[in-house]
């Protein structure tokens, strides 16, 4: 497993090409340059709580100051002139701290006297619910590293500093096709001996949810020169192609000839179940991915593999599948030698640990396994089989909430 992806991670080549665009329209995209900071953020300190602003040392030790009040500050609308010893300004959150005070004491550490002073002990200390200038973001420093996937926080941060556009690497272009000659698209009556094509629909799920840009080119069926027509076509729209079905051997099994003919292949076992056949290559500029056609297996090796593959070729690194702990709350059975992706639901348990059962059945080819599944219970390859109790690894799948 970890070597399939350290050879995916080094032949797939990132997309060159930027685009600059609006700051919303780079959610999800790569950051292509480091962002440095033009300025502080906050630019100047201001208060972080409604109160009364003041120079701590207009308070006085063991007693109660008596302090008047000499104006307002709002945010956006700044007290202008000097505040002196013995006197204080009236602020709200998020206006300039006055000049002459050092402190901002709480609404609710105040009292108002009845000669309309406002009553302060002397608990308090310099800096006190100010936020300082660049206590956020220094100027200069670096906010966002090149090759980050942008995040909500992120386009917040940059909004922060003013920026109002960004260089971002162009969307990957993906492109997919179903082979197989007993595949019927949804929407005709079901005819004997046929199934519905459902990989094409997982599939563009998946991707729907990913920074890409989808070409869903329909069904290829089972002969050569389809396949070959299918294959030459995508490698002139697409950064990476993807196929299910049409891998495994002994049957009609057509995309390996065909890649033979137009492109550089690499043919895999992997050992993982469900998903053994895995086929890994290059046509032109495009990189070539075949997926196994049994439909669990086509959602798995596209999360363990496709994904990472996308985060390459979007310019972003990959990251290390996250695993969590979990207690296991099934017998499991299993051999040793594959690492296996057992389909889960994970719950929190009274002490707040996660434990998790399987969703019933698991054969490759029982998609509600994965429907009603939360997570992938991760069994590595040495592992010979769970008994209730014992604790495995599981990694949640990301459209499951
Ligand atoms: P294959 O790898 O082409 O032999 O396919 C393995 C199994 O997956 C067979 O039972 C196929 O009928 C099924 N299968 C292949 N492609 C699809 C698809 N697009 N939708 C649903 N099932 C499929
Ligand atoms: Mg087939």
């Amino acid at each position: 497993m970890s070597e399939a992806l350290a050879r995916i991670e080094k032949r797939v080549i990132p997309v060159l090409a930027c685009e600059r665009l609006p700051i919303r329209e780079c959610l999800n995209r790569v950051n292509n340059e480091a962002v440095k900071s033009p300025r502080k953020v906050p630019p100047s300190p201001n208060s972080a709580m409604d109160g009364y602003a003041l120079a701590i040392g207009s308070l006085i030790e063991g007693s109660i100051a008596e302090l008047e009040e000499i104006g307002t500050a709002f945010a956006g609308v700044p007290y202008i002139g000097d505040c002196g010893p013995g006197q204080c300004v009236r602020i709200m959150t998020g206006a300039l701290v006055p000049v002459g005070t050092d402190a901002v004491i709480m609404q609710e550490q105040t009292e108002l006297s009845e000669n309309g002073k406002v009553r302060v002990d002397a608990n308090h200390r310099v800096g006190e619910n100010i936020r300082q200038a660049g206590e956020d973001i220094e100027q200069g420093e670096i906010v966002i590293e090149a090759g980050v996937r942008l995040s909500p926080a992120d386009l917040g941060v940059l909004a922060s500093l003013g920026i109002a556009k960004l260089q971002v690497k162009r969307q990957p272009v993906v492109a997919f096709f179903s082979t197989g000659d007993e595949l019927m698209p949804v929407g005709e009556p079901l005819q004997p001996g046929m199934i519905y094509d459902s990989n094409r629909y997982s599939l563009y799920g998946m991707l729907a949810s990913l920074p890409v840009e989808i070409v869903d080119l329909g069904v290829v069926r089972d002969n050569p020169d389809s396949m070959r027509e299918a294959l030459a076509n995508a490698s002139t729209k697409a950064d990476l192609i993807i196929s299910t079905g049409g891998v495994s051997v002994g049957e009609a099994d057509y995309i390996k000839p065909a890649l033979a003919d137009l492109g550089d292949t690499e043919f895999w076992k992997i050992a993982i179940k469900p998903g053994r056949p895995l086929t890994f290559g290059q046509i032109g500029n495009s990189i070539f991915m075949g997926l196994p056609g049994n439909p669990v297996a086509v959602m798995i090796t596209f999360h363990q593999f496709v994904a990472p593959a996308i985060e390459v070729l979007s310019g972003a690194s990959m990251k290390p599948p996250l695993l969590v702990p979990a207690r296991s709350l099934e017998r499991m059975r299993k051999k040793p030698g594959r690492t296996e992706f057992q389909r889960g639901v994970a719950t929190l348990d009274k002490d707040n640990q996660w434990q998790v059962g399987k969703t019933g059945k698991q054969g490759s080819g029982i998609l509600t396994s994965m429907s009603r599944a939360n997570c992938l219970i991760v069994l590595p390859d040495d592992n010979d089989g769970v008994e209730p109790g014992d604790m495995v690894s599981i990694q949640f799948l990301d459209w499951a909430h």
